[in-house]
């Protein structure tokens, strides 16, 4: 009889790995530090806006096979939301110009050779010299390895390597990169298309899971920090939480699923990465006015992407790190002028929230990259998930669900 897997973080890694384990007809016990799970993906409710907002706007790509896979698994098959090809609407804040890229479905990269269709002011030789990118050897950086300026590299290639690497891309890790371009652009216009949780990231990703795990008798324990682990002959023979501990039978197994700093708190000699970038998040509560695309790329401004919600606009900007010291006032009235200017809106600012997330997700530089561990640790019942363990992608949720996905496979294992 397999023993009890300990779930050790209900962020989507360790959601993940529940959800697999128990469909495998695991015992299965998650351990949640704080009150609710979802970890850095999670909606709450708002006093500021009197709304249910999610932390973060999450942007999810058709190519995140994992992803889609798992809201099947729980019964969210389908409802992200997004357009039936891969459009993405932008706009230069600094010129006025707009456009809309048109990435063909099929492999065969077409829409380069279509001036309607790619990047405005570029040639189909500017998107060949970007395949270099896909042969980077390791360790080296984005401006390393292929030409950041012109047209192709602002319009195009920084705004999808800032949002999915969350680092300025001149010294992002060119693997990871390559990674985002092998599995999207490269792939075709069916893996590129645009998904965005527009019910919110709590009711897609994150209760449906719960619910399932509630079915298939998961106990998921909140407020149930891990403290501390002892080790002994090869195995975690204990999870310490403090006021009580879970002493584990031999066929017992445990995922790992915790932010990095606390998986080096607790593993001995386990290298993580240990810097990290912000996010920061505004929304405003007003309705997307017609015909505004669901996603809008910005370049030239402080904004990078903004979404239209049912009940709001909301504006993402990575490795914000700069704007943390930015008073908040003064930051929602910079970013709604953008957002004005984007959206076709009057310039009073509505009732707004910003949110800060200081350690959204490492900083995803080659040095950094080099230090993400492996699932394996050096005992036989203990697994590492989450999205900052060696996944070949950079911190995103497909990462962070193959994780955990991978962490249940080997405890399964075991
Ligand atoms: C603002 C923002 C925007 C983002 N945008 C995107 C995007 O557009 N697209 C995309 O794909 N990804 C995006 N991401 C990244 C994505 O959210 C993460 O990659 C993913 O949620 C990470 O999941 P995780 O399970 O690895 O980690 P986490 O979500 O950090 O989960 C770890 C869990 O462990 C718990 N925990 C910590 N310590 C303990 C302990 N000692 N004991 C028990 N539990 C513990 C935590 O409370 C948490 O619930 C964004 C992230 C942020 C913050």
């Amino acid at each position: 009889m397999p023993g009890t897997v300990h779930v050790v973080g209900a962020g989507l890694a360790g959601l993940a790995a529940a959800v697999r384990l128990a469909g495998r007809g695991r015992s299965v016990v998650v351990h949640e530090a704080a009150g609710q799970a979802g970890g850095r993906c999670r909606s709450y409710h708002d006093p500021a806006l009197d709304m249910v907002i999610d932390n973060g706007n999450h942007l999810l790509l058709s190519a995140n096979h994992a992803a889609l896979s798992y809201l099947e698994t729980i019964g969210s098959g389908g409802r992200l939301a997004g357009p039936e090809a891969a459009d993405f609407a932008f706009m230069d804040l600094a010129s006025g110009e707009r456009w809309t890229l048109r990435i063909n479905a099929g492999r065969l990269p077409w829409w380069i050779l279509s001036a309607r269709r790619r990047v405005p002011g570029t040639g189909a030789g500017d998107y060949l010299a970007f395949a270099r990118l896909l042969f980077a050897g390791r360790g080296r950086t984005i401006r390393e390895t292929v030409r950041c300026a012109g047209p192709l590299y602002e319009r195009l290639a920084r705004p999808l390597w800032l949002a999915a690497l969350n680092t300025e891309p001149k010294e992002g890790s060119a693997e990871l990169a390559a990674a985002i371009i092998r599995e999207t652009l490269a792939a075709g216009g069916s893996a590129c298309r645009p998904l965005i949780a527009r019910d919110g990231l709590g009711p897609i990703f994150v209760e449906p899971a719960l619910r399932l795990l509630g079915e298939r008798g998961v106990e998921i324990r909140f407020g149930h920090r891990l403290r501390a682990l002892e080790f002994g002959a090869g195995k975690v023979v204990v999870l310490d939480f403090g006021e009580d501990k879970a002493v584990l039978d031999s066929e017992d197994g445990v995922v790992l699923a915790v932010p990095p700093v606390a998986a080096a708190d607790m593993v001995p000699n386990l290298t993580t990465p240990s810097q990290f970038r912000a996010i920061v998040n505004a929304h405003f509560r007003v309705a997307p006015p017609p015909g505004l695309a669901p996603v809008v790329g910005v370049v030239n401004g402080t904004i990078e992407w903004l979404f239209g919600f049912p009940d709001r606009l909301s504006v993402t900007i990575s490795a914000a790190d700069r704007l943390l010291n930015v008073p908040r006032e003064t930051l929602a009235q910079r970013i709604w002028q953008e957002v004005a200017a984007v959206a076709g809106l009057p310039e009073a600012l509505p009732p707004w929230q910003i949110v800060r997330e200081i350690r959204a997700t490492f900083a995803a530089t080659p040095g950094e990259n080099a230090k993400r561990p492996g699932a394996r640790t050096a005992w036989n019942n203990l697994f590492l998930a989450g999205d900052w363990t060696q996944t070949g992608l950079p911190a995103t949720i497909e990462g962070a669900i193959r994780s955990g996905n991978r962490a249940a496979d080997l405890v399964g294992g075991m």
